[in-house]
């Protein structure tokens, strides 16, 4: 189907009067320092919901409640008036990372400013900026239709920032009141130069750690060395049989449930304007590897990974101490993609290690926590409808991503509900999300108003319900 083309002239009237609101109401939800993971920001976080809660309501979106989920509220909200229409769930988080270090940001976190066609402060895209998307399609629509061309039902989580610690139980406990046909996700962006892409899918994640212990208190190396086995060289011994030099991860079953890629995902990946050389050298590392026989891209977007992210034990003061440790301990992370289980990986991880474990000391391996992978196909009429949105709003077909991160929401629609998420997200790449001098381009931020409301229109008209 091929998208309308025209702007809707009401909606761009509407919008074009109240340019300057929009901005000023931007700022002042800006302003307000909704630091999810700082207990001292608490009241500020439920400012926050507060803030949101009272432009729902303001609008016209009916149910608006503060609901609690024993840390950081949920806001909802709905508009339920659209018979025969589907019905979509919008999700994006109130809350922000922390900012320091402060003396980098050019200017103060909270205290919004715009500059060079620019929203700078914390929040400006991840994700307040698109939020107050969200809130000012919705009114645009509402003001100048009177009516919503779907049913939507808005969750905006309060604890994104901090792992949504919550989340899953909040869904499980409100699934009855979250019939929906479908969830659109806007906590993504665009390709690398600002390209219009929707996210395809999102990896999740499997932490765990290895503990190796040898004799009970660190021994003189010369009295037992040679004769006892040392927990570091055991530790060092598993982390070696992890992965092969082809890149490969050795768990047996570990790839099991990947969804293989196919020639039309592959061609999506190669049809990424992607510079690999400028990737590798923003790192700093001589050479890119990784599993054989994929590309960077889909290493990084549609592969499993599996990384030691720390590594301890032993003497590591200055000088020398001539022991065999009593301890040694590895913290692992997987990055896992569709359709794997964090649990059966976990499961099959423990099973390896341990079977791999030498004689002369105890190995123990514990599960520190999960995120599943999300992926939904291009072929999908709500992805299709997705790119009708942003064609007619940015003026461009969009590409098609897979990101290496996680957003645990995502993951949690579609086990929880089992319904379909699109990541429908419109931050600029180089918006410095969780860094100092976050900011939002402010023509993403119109446009992206633009191509929500657009997207309502796309799935009444060809997202069945
Ligand atoms: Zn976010």
């Amino acid at each position: 189907m091929t998208p309308t083309t025209e702007p809707d002239a009401a909606m761009e009237t509407y919008l074009a009067a109240h340019h300057d609101r929009r901005v000023a109401s931007y700022m002042d939800f800006l302003r307000i320092p909704s630091i999810s993971a700082l207990s001292e920001r608490a009241a500020d976080c439920r400012a926050a919901a507060a803030f949101v809660a009272d432009e729902l309501r303001a609008m016209g979106v009916e149910h608006v409640e503060i609901s609690e989920t024993g840390g950081l509220p949920m806001v909802y909200g709905d508009w339920l008036h659209a018979e025969g229409a589907p019905t979509v769930i919008v999700y994006g988080h109130y809350d922000v990372q922390p900012v320091d270090p402060l003396d980098l940001w050019d200017s103060p976190p909270f205290e919004p400013v715009v500059h060079a066609g620019r929203m700078l402060a914390r929040g400006a895209a991840d994700d307040k900026g698109q939020v107050h998307m969200h809130l000012r399609a919705t009114e645009a629509l509402l003001a100048t239709r009177g009516r919503l061309p779907v049913n939507l039902r808005f969750v905006f989580e309060g604890e994104e920032e901090s792992a949504s610690p919550n989340f899953e139980r909040w869904l499980i406990d409100n699934r009855d009141r979250l019939a929906a046909d479908v969830v659109v996700i806007s906590d993504t962006g665009f390709f690398e130069g600002n390209l219009p892409a929707i996210t395809l899918g999102l990896r999740g994640v499997m932490h765990g750690q290895i503990d190796v212990d040898g004799p009970t208190v660190d021994l003189h190396s010369g009295s037992f060395g040679g004769a006892v086995d040392n927990p570091i060289n055991a530790l060092c011994g598993i982390v070696a049989a992890l992965k092969g030099p082809d890149g490969r991860i050795r768990v047996p079953g570990f790839y099991d449930d990947v969804v293989p890629l196919d020639a039309a995902d592959r061609a999506a990946f190669a049809a990424l304007p992607f510079d690999e050389e400028a990737y590798r050298s923003s790192t700093g590392v001589p050479a890119l590897v990784g599993e054989v026989g994929y590309t960077t891209l889909e290493r990084r977007g549609a592969r499993p990974t599996l990384d030691i992210n720390g590594i301890w034990g032993g003497f590591q003061g200055e000088g020398t101490k001539t022991i065999v440790p009593a301890h040694a301990h590895a913290k692992v992370s997987c990055r896992l993609v569709a359709n794997q289980d964090p649990h059966r990986v976990y499961e099959a991880f423990r099973a390896y290690v341990e079977g791999i474990a030498p004689p002369g000391v105890r190995v123990s391996v514990t599960l520190l926590g999960t995120g599943r992978p999300s992926l939904l196909p291009v072929d999908h009429p709500a992805t299709q409808a997705a790119a009708r949105a942003i064609e007619r709003a940015f003026g461009r077909t969009p590409l098609y991503a897979r990101e290496g991160g996680s957003i645990m929401a995502a993951a949690d629609f579609g086990a929880v509900l089992d319904l379909p998420v699109v990541l429908f997200g419109f931050t600029n790449p180089d918006d410095h999300a969780h860094s100092p001098n976050e900011s939002m381009i402010l023509d993403n931020y119109e446009r992206g108003i633009r191509a929500i409301a657009y997207l309502w229109d796309e799935m009444a008209r060809d997202f069945g319900a």
